[in-house]
């Protein structure tokens, strides 16, 4: 069902570890060289190194995704047909309480970060005149909130709204631009928080009674960067044991 993305390249940010590194590895199965970009170089060349061992191709740069000229030198002009734009933190902390220094942190790497790296992979995807697939890696935090998290929240509300923004203005250019909400999937991002009592407190609120794992995202992330989703645009795609519709 996904044959088209063998041959295909793809950047995937935030590849350095968690999901990112998952991404970039479900997609090299799939036949599709991953270039990983990251800011830590030796999590990327070692994380590059079992993709290749598994007989995938994967190059890696280093990036801040906050930095544009910092994207401008790592990129070049180098062409891909996929951008899955995943780079994130999660910066919690309560509102009373969160400096400018974090905001700024938050909404600067899992905003702008998915804008900057968006609009310098576009330009590339447009003169290629094959168009694209970008997928935003939001959160079901763009669509509920909870405590603690409101720079997060903001941030991934923001990325659903510009991922809307994008493809309506992109859509001519023959690139399709969506997101993707996942609800809990353990990983570094949030492993210590779900060690705790509150973390256990809040597993039992999903629907499903658990966390979900990160495979459980492969469908919807190879439907929205394959030919096989060639039709949706400006879509989300939330993917969360049932998190969003949990009783009020
Ligand atoms: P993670 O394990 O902490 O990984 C985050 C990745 O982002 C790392 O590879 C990190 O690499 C990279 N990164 C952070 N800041 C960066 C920057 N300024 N420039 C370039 N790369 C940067 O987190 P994760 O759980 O895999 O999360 C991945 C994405 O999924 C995030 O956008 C997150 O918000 C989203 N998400 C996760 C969950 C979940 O339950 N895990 C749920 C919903 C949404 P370096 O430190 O090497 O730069």
């Amino acid at each position: 069902m996904f044959e088209d993305l063998s041959g295909k390249s793809a950047l995937v940010t935030g590849a350095s570890g968690g999901l990112g590194l998952h991404f970039a590895t479900v997609l090299a199965r799939h036949g599709v060289a991953v270039t990983l970009a990251a800011r830590r170089q030796s999590a990327l060349e070692a994380a590059g190194k079992v993709i290749a061992a598994a007989g995938g191709t994967a190059h890696s740069l280093a990036l801040d995704v906050a930095d544009s000229a910092s994207i401008a030198n790592a990129l070049g002009d180098r062409p891909f047909d996929i951008l899955i734009n995943n780079a994130g933190i999660s910066g919690a902390g309560r509102a009373a309480d969160l400096s400018e220094a974090e905001w700024d942190a938050v909404l600067d790497t899992n905003l702008k970060g998915v804008f900057l790296v968006a609009q310098a992979v576009a330009r590339g995807m447009r003169e290629s005149g094959k168009g694209g697939a970008i997928v935003n890696i939001a959160s079901i935090l763009g669509h509920r909130v909870a405590g603690g998290v409101s720079a997060y929240a903001a941030s991934k509300a923001g990325v659903i709204q510009l991922t809307k923004a994008l493809a309506l203005e992109w859509a001519r250019d023959g690139l399709r631009v969506n997101a993707l909400c996942p609800g809990y999937i353990e990983t570094d991002i949030n492993r210590d928080f779900f060690a705790t009592e509150a973390g256990q407190q809040l597993v039992k609120r999903i629907p499903q009674r658990r966390l979900g794992r990160p495979e459980e995202l492969d469908g919807a992330l190879l439907l929205l960067a394959s030919a096989a989703g060639s039709y949706i645009t400006g879509a989300t795609i939330e993917v969360d044991g049932g998190h969003l519709v949990s009783s009020l």
